[in-house]
C-alpha cells in the first residue's frame, strides 16, 4: 500500500459514507440517536479537506486520525480515530507497506478500538465488523477481509447491544443491524478497492 493507494482508501471510504449516510442514519435512528450518517459524512469531509497533499501512508493516515478525532462528536469519531492512529503509528516513516504491513497496521488499529471502546466481539458494535474481516485478512486478501465485514456486520441483526447507546435497549436492539459495523464494512470495501 502506498500514498497513491492511502489517498485511494480514504476517498473511497468518504464516497462510500456519502452514498450511504441515509441508510446509517436511519440504522441509528433504529437503535441509537440517528447521527452515525451525518457524524461520518461530516468527519470524513474534513478528513478529506484536510489531507496533506503529500507525505507516507502513516502520515496520510495519521492526519485522517487527528481529524476525525477532532470534527466527530459522537462515540465513532474517537473510535475510527484512534484505530488509524494506531495504524499509522505502527508503520510511520514506511513508505510502501506490504500485505504483513496492513494486516500489523490493522490489527494495532483493532487493539486500539478495544481499549478505546471497551468493548468485546457479540456485542453488537463495529468490532463485530473488524473481528472477521482481521482474520480473513490473516489468511487471505482485503477483497476476503471484505466480504468478511460485511457478513459481519450482517450478522449484528441477530445480537443484543452491550455498548454504546443501543445497549440502552437491551433485548429490543435484536433485529437490528448495528450503523458502526455496517459503516465498517463500508471502510473495508473501500480499502480493498483501493488495493485491487
Ligand atoms: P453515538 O453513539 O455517540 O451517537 P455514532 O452514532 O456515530 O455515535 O456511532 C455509533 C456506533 O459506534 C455504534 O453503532 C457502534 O458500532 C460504535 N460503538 C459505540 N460504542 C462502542 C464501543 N464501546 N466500542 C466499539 N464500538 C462502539
Ligand atoms: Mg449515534
Ligand atoms: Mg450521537
Amino acid at each position: 500500500m502506498n500514498s497513491a493507494q492511502m489517498r485511494a482508501f480514504l476517498q473511497g471510504f468518504t464516497d462510500r459514507i456519502q452514498a450511504h449516510a441515509q441508510e446509517l442514519t436511519d440504522l441509528d435512528a433504529a437503535i441509537g440517536d440517528a447521527d452515525h450518517g451525518t457524524n461520518m459524512q461530516r468527519g470524513l469531509s474534513a478528513v478529506m479537506a484536510a489531507l496533506p497533499a503529500e507525505g507516507d501512508p502513516a502520515a496520510l493516515l495519521k492526519s485522517a486520525a487527528m481529524t476525525m478525532i477532532s470534527r466527530v462528536g459522537g462515540a465513532s469519531g474517537p473510535l475510527y480515530g484512534t484505530a488509524f492512529l494506531r495504524a499509522a503509528t505502527a508503520k510511520a516513516g514506511r513508505e510502501e507497506w506490504t500485505i504483513t504491513d496492513l494486516r500489523a497496521a490493522l490489527e494495532a488499529a483493532y487493539g486500539g478500538l478495544l481499549e478505546r471502546g471497551k468493548a468485546q466481539p457479540g456485542d453488537k458494535t463495529m468490532l463485530d465488523a473488524w473481528r472477521p474481516a482481521l482474520d480473513a485478512l490473516a489468511a487471505g486478501t482485503p477483497a476476503d477481509a471484505a466480504q468478511a465485514a460485511r457478513a459481519g456486520a450482517d450478522a449484528t441483526r441477530l445480537l443484543v447491544a452491550r455498548k454504546g447507546r443501543a445497549s440502552y435497549l437491551g433485548e429490543r436492539s435484536v433485529g437490528h443491524l448495528d450503523p458502526g459495523a455496517v459503516s465498517s464494512a463500508l471502510m473495508f470495501e473501500a480499502l480493498a478497492q483501493a488495493l485491487q
